[in-house]
């Protein structure tokens, strides 16, 4: 049991501001933040793993899930390899996986779950908006055109949305997605902060 990483989930639909918030909270000692979306955004686009992403991306379809889940592995051994993450010390803050059920059954050897944060956002056209602002500064080709940004929505609420319900209910907690940054990061915090003091010493002092 205690080989498995120690987890929070950041969950939401496509614009909801995981990146975001795990950018912050992957700043603080003792919290490290993985992207999955950004780990395959860094592939060589010529070797397979990166060709299958941009054939799917692309088309704002998941990459196919033992591709994923592989890919996500080998790069998290590779952190732990080189002690960028530290799984005795730090409390792993996965954003972008699991997408699907089947995923996350993939992912129970590797993780503990303690927490799911989810962003939730009521307005659909409000966080398709913010994708496509994003777009234009991040040179993002997923999220370039509207019809591939309403894909990934759909994609979202078909596959995605259903692995709230594969966790255990009390694990699962609700933010409001649509306030500041820095409001949707007080709420998160609230939640984390005891997580992690409960599951590891204090990462500056080792106390
Ligand atoms: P966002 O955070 O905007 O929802 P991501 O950066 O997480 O988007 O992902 C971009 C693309 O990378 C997805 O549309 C998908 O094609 C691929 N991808 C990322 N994570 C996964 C995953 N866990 N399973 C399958 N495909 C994924």
């Amino acid at each position: 049991m205690t080989s498995r990483f120690q987890t929070v989930l950041l969950f939401g639909a496509p614009g909801s501001g995981k990146g975001t918030q795990g950018k912050i909270l992957g700043n603080i000692p003792g919290f490290y933040h993985l992207s999955c979306g950004e780990v395959f955004r860094t592939l060589d686009t010529s070797s397979e793993v990166g060709k299958t992403f941009i054939e799917f991306s692309s088309k704002g379809l998941l990459v196919p899930d033992d591709a994923t889940v592989k890919m996500w592995h080998q790069n998290m051994q590779a952190r732990t390899i080189l002690s960028s993450y530290k799984p005795n010390v730090d409390l792993l803050v996965l954003d972008g996986i699991p997408r699907n059920v089947n995923q996350a059954k993939l992912l129970e050897k590797h993780l503990q779950v303690l927490q799911i944060i989810h962003l939730v956002c009521p307005d659909k056209e409000e966080m398709i908006k913010r994708l496509q602002k994003r777009a234009l500064k991040e040179n993002r080709i997923d999220d370039a055109k509207e019809e591939v940004i309403r894909k990934r929505w759909d994609v979202y609420e078909e596959e995605t949305f259903p692995v709230l319900k594969y966790y255990p209910k009390n694990t699962v907690k609700e933010v409001d997605a649509t306030g500041s940054p820095a409001r949707v990061l007080e709420q998160i915090l609230e939640c984390v902060v005891p997580i992690q003091e409960t599951h590891f010493s204090n990462a500056l002092s080792g106390e």
